[in-house]
């Protein structure tokens, strides 16, 4: 049932995202907000991924985004009030070819201007740090010691908590059905459970980000991908930091509880909303990456799952506001990398709903033209 019919923002989507803007848009004083999420929280792309919060990209926006996430990921308990699990173990990523060398060279030029604590280690550094590894073949390894990893589902729920409690109302099992407008302007959205009149709405919809979008009309470039991940079972604690390589198309962490949990892209996948997991996945996965972690030899599989990467042509995120219709935010196209970024991201949007401009971080590179202008795309994803 809809408690009110009006409320000043509607927010599409009960991920961290949507949940993250809800939060601070409370603390910026504006706390008549209903958030909408078609399932429960988290069911999306959030509840699916693996937790990893990394700084180490190869965009300036994105190296911005994270470090200002990690700032909060760091005071979230004393300003959100949870318990998240985080945890800055750091983020490994290992060069196998001349190639991923030079590019990490690079990326950590510019990863130090922007004051990132990241650091080329030589094989034989990575070796006697991370013993755990099978380093055969690497040649070089990128490692931050302030990345890190938390838990998804206790961050949505924390900053959904935290938003009702000053106020926002949170409908799961709604699903906004149409974004109403008159003149360029909204006037209500139509959701699954009654009508509700306001005049802001913010799509953080995830992998249907681009459905949203045209519920007002609005063409958006994003397109979403299945990836899949799988958890085994606890082991005692051996790995602080998340490793990844793009080469050999992996990443992998410890949680808190001691399950290893680890994932890889699949070039061959088409856009569309299938999360079915397959056994080609399982099988890829369990054969391979004993070979770079001999320990997990005999770990048994728990549970294999598939999530969406809501993709743009350049891999990061859109934020930005449409043209032709006023107060419609979208915060959408994380790709792989949503949920490290939700802090600074829920945050910015907040804030230009709230005082007219984002103020703690610069996002206007992320603005939707930036693709009818030219535009560069971030390299480090899996
Ligand atoms: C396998 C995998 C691993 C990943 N690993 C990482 C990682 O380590 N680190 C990282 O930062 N990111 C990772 N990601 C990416 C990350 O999960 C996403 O970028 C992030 O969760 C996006 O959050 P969101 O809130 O935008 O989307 P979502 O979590 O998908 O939330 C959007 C919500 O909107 C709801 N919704 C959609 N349409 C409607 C509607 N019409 N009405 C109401 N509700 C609607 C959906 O049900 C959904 O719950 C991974 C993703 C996957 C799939």
């Amino acid at each position: 049932m809809i408690v009110k019919s009006r409320y000043k923002v509607v927010v599409i989507g009960g991920g961290v995202i949507g949940t993250a803007v809800a939060f601070y848009l409370a603390k910026n004083g504006v706390s008549d907000v209903v958030v909408l999420e078609k399932d429960y929280l988290s069911s999306g792309s959030t509840g699916r991924c693996g937790g990893g919060i990394r700084q180490q990209w190869s965009e300036r926006m994105n190296v911005r985004l994270a470090m200002r996430s990690v700032e909060h990921f760091k005071r979230f308990e004393s300003e959100v009030g949870f318990d998240i699990e985080y945890f800055q173990g750091g983020y490994l990523l290992l060069a196998y070819t001349e190639d991923e060398v030079l590019l990490f060279e690079r990326n950590i030029k510019m990863q130090q201007e922007e004051n990132l604590d990241v650091e080329l280690l030589s094989k034989n550094e990575a070796s006697s740090r991370f013993s755990f590894i099978d380093m055969s073949g690497v040649r070089a390894a990128a490692y931050c010691s302030s990345d890190g990893h938390a838990n998804p589902h206790l961050t949505t729920f924390a900053y959904a908590r935290a938003a009702e409690r000053m106020g926002v109302e949170v409908l799961t099992h709604t699903s906004a059905e149409k974004i109403i407008t008159e003149d360029g302007r909204i006037v209500a959205v139509q959701t699954s459970k009654g009508k509700i009149e306001t005049e802001v709405v913010v799509n953080a919809a995830g992998g249907y980000s681009h459905e949203v979008g045209a519920m007002a009309g609005v063409e958006l470039p994003t397109e979403s991908y299945r990836h899949q991940i799988f958890v085994t079972e606890p082991l005692e604690h051996i790995m602080d930091p998340l490793v990844i390589s793009f080469e050999n198309n992996f990443y992998i962490r410890q949680t808190k509880a001691g399950n290893f949990i680890m994932g890889q892209g699949d070039k061959d996948e088409l856009p569309g909303h299938n999360v079915t997991p397959t056994w080609k996945f399982l099988r890829e996965m369990t054969e391979k990456m004993p070979k770079f972690f001999p320990f997990l030899r005999d770990v048994r599989v728990l549970r294999h799952w598939a999530g969406l990467y809501n993709m743009s042509p350049d891999a990061q995120p859109i934020i930005d506001r449409a043209v032709d219709i006023d107060n419609f935010y979208y915060a959408i196209g994380f790709s792989g990398h949503g949920f490290m970024l939700a802090p600074a991201v829920g945050e910015a949007v907040a804030e230009w709903i709230v005082h007219g401009e984002p103020r703690s971080v610069d996002i206007s590179n992320l603005s939707l033209n930036r693709f009818q202008e030219g535009f560069t795309i971030e390299k480090n994803v899996v």
